[in-house]
């Protein structure tokens, strides 16, 4: 994989890891010793011919359920190593530690304290973390692990969804250069103004893994999970889904936004910012996963023969999480819309998808729809409700049995005719259409929720994907 050239502007006094590395080989070829110049000499030479790279490995909890699974990741950390990689590794709590933890803490307190419930979470990366230290350290090799605050995670001071504002590997780095192996507890930072700990948010390992490999100027952040990529449809929806090979980072926004969880978002969107390759794999088999990448990297991919040419279409998803809200007659009068959106936005509601139809003209008035996640629904109802004397509707209908069915490709953008297939293959399948949106490299519909599964697999089979076989599963969560 190619190496991303990226200014260190970021964290203008790091140094690379590289150079350090390099500076300390140096050193060390004073010794005297023939034996010792032989060695440094090749390894400088590995440095400057790129052959010898920095990877970061993050393993997900369904990859640390057990003892045994421990064992088989820090095989799989030493093999990197021992393969002539430097690596570092990030790891979350094991299975479900952090659900675990969470059910725990609501049964000591009904509203524990964000920092408390903070500082209770960030141990089951902890345990994951120094587990798999003594089991790489049983295979012979030097293994250090290091918890977000002392790798350098420095985070803003949001408990339970804390932003990585900085990030300063310097002991990690120092570990490297003792040819050490860094574990890192993922998930967790140091908030910089209250030095408290914090947590990144559900699945933020994968943010902290992006982030350690931006600051690290890594070659590639790899994520084990029990999938082997990403997959062109949920393949417990489409037993025919294929493994994607190359998407790019805006692909992967898309998808992930609409219910594809293989990868936090925030992560995706961190690797996009400093054009870091994700390689997304199974940490249960050795098959190569789906890379993660810009437009400009897939292009010398394909060119360099790398790669294989990028199909128009990438993946199918379904999100059935969402609401739907109708404003039943809004006089059509300028400034009501305003309000609405207003009032919504105050009460720190995420609007998606909305649609407002053409007035009647006996009456005067309109029905504005719009989409926002299930667990809001009734606030935004509440929060309209407040203004109904501003707005002037009539009534308002709420709405959860919705699925939301989206087709992402970024070959969308300058292929006629997907819309027209798109629309066909719904028809043909009988599935109704209640509201449509779309960005360049995305078509998303709303249909009912007992459609969902019907329309993915109708559309996945109408753009060509269906695979020869069927997805393997491991059983797991795509975690
Ligand atoms: N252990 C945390 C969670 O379950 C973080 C992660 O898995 O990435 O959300
Ligand atoms: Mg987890």
């Amino acid at each position: 994989m190619r190496r991303a050239i990226r200014p260190w502007s970021y964290r203008p006094d790091a140094r690379s890891t590289w150079s350090a590395t390099a500076e300390r080989l140096v050193l060390s070829s004073d010794s005297g010793n023939p034996d010792t110049a032989k060695f440094v000499g090749e390894k400088l030479a590995a440095l400057q011919l790129g052959l010898m790279s920095l990877i970061v490995q993050k393993f997900g909890g369904s990859s640390l359920a057990d003892a045994a699974s421990v064992k088989r990741v820090a095989r799989r950390i030493v093999d990197t190593k021992l393969a002539g990689h430097q690596v570092v590794v990030v790891v979350s709590a094991m299975g479900d530690t952090t659900d675990e933890l969470l059910d725990l803490a609501e049964q000591v307190s009904p509203n524990p304290p964000a920092r408390e419930l903070d500082m209770l979470l960030t141990s089951g990366e902890r345990i994951s973390m120094a587990l798999v230290a003594m089991a790489i350290s049983d295979l012979g090799a030097d293994a250090r692990s290091y918890t977000g605050s002392q790798a350098g995670l420095i985070t803003d001071s949001a408990h339970g969804a804390a932003r990585i504002i900085d990030v300063t590997p310097g002991r990690i780095q120092e570990a490297l250069a003792d040819g050490a192996i860094p574990i890192v507890a993922g998930f967790q930072g140091v908030a910089q103004d209250t030095k408290d700990i914090t947590t990144l948010g559900r699945g933020g390992s994968d943010t902290t893994a992006v982030a350690l490999a931006a600051a690290l100027d890594a070659s590639v952040c790899e994520i084990y999970t029990d999938v082997d990529g990403v997959y062109s449809a949920d393949p417990r929806v489409v037993p025919l889904a294929r493994q994607v090979p190359l998407v790019t980072y805006e692909e992967m926004l898309e998808l992930a936004a609409v219910g594809a969880k293989v990868l936090h978002l925030r992560c995706v969107e961190y690797a996009r910012r400093f054009d870091l390759p994700i390689h997304v794999r199974s940490s249960f088999s050795d098959r190569e996963g789906t890379f993660v990448m810009s437009p400009a990297a897939i292009a010398a991919a394909v060119a360099e023969g790398r790669a294989m040419e990028q199909p128009i279409i990438s993946g199918v998803a379904a999100d059935i999480n969402d609401a739907k809200i109708t404003v039943v007659g809004v006089p059509d009068k300028p400034g009501r819309a305003a309000v609405i959106f207003r009032a919504l936005a105050d009460a720190g509601i995420n609007v998606d998808m909305i649609v407002q139809n053409v007035s009647a003209a006996s009456t005067g008035r309109t029905d504005v729809t719009f989409t926002c996640p299930q667990g809001v629904a009734q606030k935004a109802t509440k929060a309209l409700e407040k203004e109904q004397g501003a707005i002037g509707f009539e009534s308002l209908l709420s709405d959860d049995q919705i699925a939301k069915v989206s087709l992402v490709g970024a070959g969308m953008r300058s292929h006629p005719g997907v819309s027209a297939t798109f629309f066909s293959a719904l028809a043909e399948a009988g599935i109704n259409v209640e509201m449509i949106s779309t960005s360049e490299i995305r078509i998303s519909i709303v249909t009912r929720v007992d459609d969902a599964k019907r329309a993915v697999q109708a559309l996945h089979t109408a753009f060509g994907l269906d695979a020869a076989g069927e997805a393997v599963v491991y059983g797991g969560t795509g975690r």
